[in-house]
């Protein structure tokens, strides 16, 4: 079976599992890990903020940053099918009690006048727009990436609205090493950064909030609120520096991948398009194959492939460490035969 499901696929390789049970490790709750404190340190840095909190994961990070950034029967403001408006179970509703909306973007990107018209839309004594959520990758739009001058202005429109800015980076230093600018030029734009390392990088668990001090700070009481006192983490904090050292430039071969897959089922008749493919996922239009999800997922699988959802009406294929080329160039041939493109093209 070739898994394209998803990057949170990959498995610990067995050089970090030697990192991890090499880890120097103390009690996190006390400050007293080393491998969580040097984890914390480098990842603030990569991303260009003052401090940073190691947490189990990228949608708890999200969810502390609701809790820091905004305030009960405030408002949210992200595109549409942001991960925090849409994959973490009506958390800012139910974490941080604010309201959600969502708005149109193109490849997963707002513009300054739409938080200019969210602004104008909203009641500020009643129900005041708070904050804004931007995703970098986009994961919905499939992985598309924001160029930074396009959010550096957002960011800075944002902030001139009274907004904060929370940067989604989950698969922030894919967008890195597709587009060859440093983490920090996309992180330093925001109040905090969310980075996950348990998706392209490999990890079995883990993420970071990073933010300015005093934030990180709050961030460290909502982490206990939400049970979150891990003891020795740095068992978990030495993968993620083994990925951090190992693990980041060879986003590149995943991305090649990517492409590759999308040229190949382009050519295939499938409709698919490789300008689209700027990271590690590859997006399948159904409408032109007359075939809906359920549907098309099942001949995938019984073809011996498996993708999954992207949004309402796409599948997504994604490549990451446990995807190698031959498992893609097996793609190229079984997707469109299993889709039935062949016989279209
Ligand atoms: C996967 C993902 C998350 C959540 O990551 P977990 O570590 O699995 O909780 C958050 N944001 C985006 C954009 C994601 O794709």
């Amino acid at each position: 079976m070739i898994d394209l499901r998803s990057d949170t696929m990959t498995r610990p390789t067995a050089a970090m599992r030697a990192a991890m049970a090499a880890a120097e490790v103390g009690d996190e709750q006390l400050r007293e890990d080393p491998t969580v404190n040097e984890l914390q340190r480098r990842a603030a840095e990569l991303v260009g903020q003052e401090a940073a909190l190691f947490l189990p994961t990228a949608t708890m990070a999200n969810q502390i940053a609701l809790r820091v950034l905004g305030h009960r029967g405030g408002e949210v403001v992200a595109e549409e099918r942001t991960h925090v408006l849409v994959y973490e179970a009506g958390g800012a509703a139910a974490n941080a009690g604010l309201v959600t909306r969502g708005l149109p973007g193109v490849a997963g990107r707002l513009t300054v006048a739409q938080l200019e018209e969210a602004v104008a839309a909203a009641d500020p004594p009643l129900q005041p727009v708070e904050l804004v959520v931007l995703e970098q990758t986009h994961r919905s739009s499939g992985g598309r990436v924001w160029p930074l001058e396009e959010l550096e202005a957002v960011a800075r429109g944002a902030h001139e609205l009274g907004l904060r800015v929370h940067l989604d980076g989950a698969r922030l230093l894919n967008a890195s090493v597709a587009a060859a600018v440093p983490a920090a030029a996309y992180g330093g734009v925001a109040d905090t950064v969310t980075l996950c390392f348990s998706k392209g990088l490999g990890c079995p668990l883990g993420a970071v909030l990073a933010g300015a001090a005093d934030l990180i700070e709050r961030a460290w009481v909502e982490k206990f609120r939400f049970g979150g006192a891990m003891r020795q983490a740095g068992i978990v904090a030495a993968a993620a520096l083994y990925a951090l050292d190992h693990h980041v430039e060879r986003l590149a071969e995943d991305h090649a991948r990517a492409r590759r897959l999308a040229e190949g089922l382009a050519e295939a008749g499938l409709p698919v398009d490789p300008e689209a493919t700027e990271t590690n996922f590859i997006a399948i239009r159904l409408e032109e194959l007359g075939l809906h999800e359920g549907e098309a997922l099942r001949r995938l699988e019984a073809a011996g492939v498996l993708l999954t959802g992207l949004r309402p009406g796409w599948l997504r294929a994604v490549t990451c460490l446990d995807v190698e080329d031959e498992h893609v160039e097996r793609a190229v041939e079984l997707v469109p035969q299993a889709l039935g493109a062949l016989a279209r093209a």
